[in-house]
């Protein structure tokens, strides 16, 4: 399939950067995981903002205005359907900071590396759906800045194989509070969300939790579904004692958690199974793919 690098089409599997790129030496880069439906990018100027302040935050000059972004990702999405790789896809961009013999510094002057391929967009179907995400706990052994969409992974890659150790679908991350208790920080590579007496109840955003782009996206399919949303810290208790669990990225869009720590997540006739809250806003998510989408 055809990928874009440095201002060139060609064959993934003919990409190539220098060993010294600092995205190969340092993950000295940021990246964005956009969804596609039908063709068309969905939330994109969310995603676009996010990108500028990751930029921002490691001092990457950003190397296209949103327009720009625009056109490039539309063709992309347009050459990757031709080629057969179908209507939904997932477009992954990456800018490193570019090309430099290995110091710690940022040089100044430095041309970033500018990276773009396109994946077949599988959202869960209706039988993953059914049957819901396992997750486990662990410590969240991260970094304070994972506000920043950085192409650094280590720990997020360290953190999903402990669950794939577990025969389970993701890890969700838990972070002793220099004050005392313990809070949800998010999963590998999720957000993740708690039903309360109807109420659903997301981590806001901090050097913990990235900003994903399906907080805001929740929170206003909440109030148009009419049910009761807020971003606070979730305690740990309230995570075991929760009536449903979710998760949510752009990859998996929004998922059921059915079994935490091996155990059913719910109580009474619906323990270990989807809730009704998801299912209204799994719903409601269906929708706006084909509203949001440009
Ligand atoms: N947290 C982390 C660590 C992630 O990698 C992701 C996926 N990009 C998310 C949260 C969810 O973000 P989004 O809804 O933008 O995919």
């Amino acid at each position: 399939l055809p990928c874009h690098l440095d201002g060139r089409w060609l064959a993934l599997d003919e990409a190539r950067v220098p060993v010294l790129d600092r995205g190969f030496m340092f993950g000295d880069g940021i990246y964005e995981v956009v969804p596609v439906y039908r063709r068309r990018l969905f939330r994109f100027d969310e995603h676009m903002l996010r990108l500028e302040r990751s930029l921002t935050a490691v001092r990457i000059p950003n190397p296209h205005g949103r327009d720009a972004w625009l056109a490039l990702m539309r063709e992309l999405v347009e050459r990757v359907a031709e080629a057969g790789g179908g209507d939904e896809q997932l477009l992954y961009l990456q800018i490193t900071r570019g090309v430099t013999p290995r110091v710690h510094g940022m040089p100044a002057g430095l041309k970033p590396t500018v990276f773009l391929m396109s994946t077949p967009h599988h959202p869960p179907g209706p039988e993953q759906r059914h049957r819901g995400a396992s997750c486990i706990t662990h410590a969240d052994f991260r970094w304070s800045r994972g506000d920043i969409k950085s192409t650094s992974l280590l720990g997020n890659v360290m953190a999903r194989q402990l669950a794939m150790d577990a025969g389970a679908d993701e890890t969700i991350l838990l972070r002793e509070m220099p004050h005392g208790g313990v809070t949800v920080s998010e999963g590998s590579s999720s957000n993740v969300w708690i039903v309360l007496e109807g109420a659903l109840i997301g981590v806001p955003p901090s050097g913990h939790t990235l900003a994903g782009i399906r907080l805001e996206l929740l929170q206003s399919l909440c109030e148009e579904t009419g049910i009761a949303c807020h971003l606070r810290p979730i305690g740990e208790a309230e995570l075991y004692a929760a009536d449903e669990i979710l998760i949510s990225s752009a990859g998996r869009e929004l998922l059921p958690v059915t079994r935490l720590d091996g155990e059913p997540v719910g109580h009474g006739a619906g323990r270990g199974k989807p809730g009704p809250v998801y299912a209204r806003l799994h719903e409601a998510y269906e929708q706006a793919k084909l509203e949001q989408s440009i």
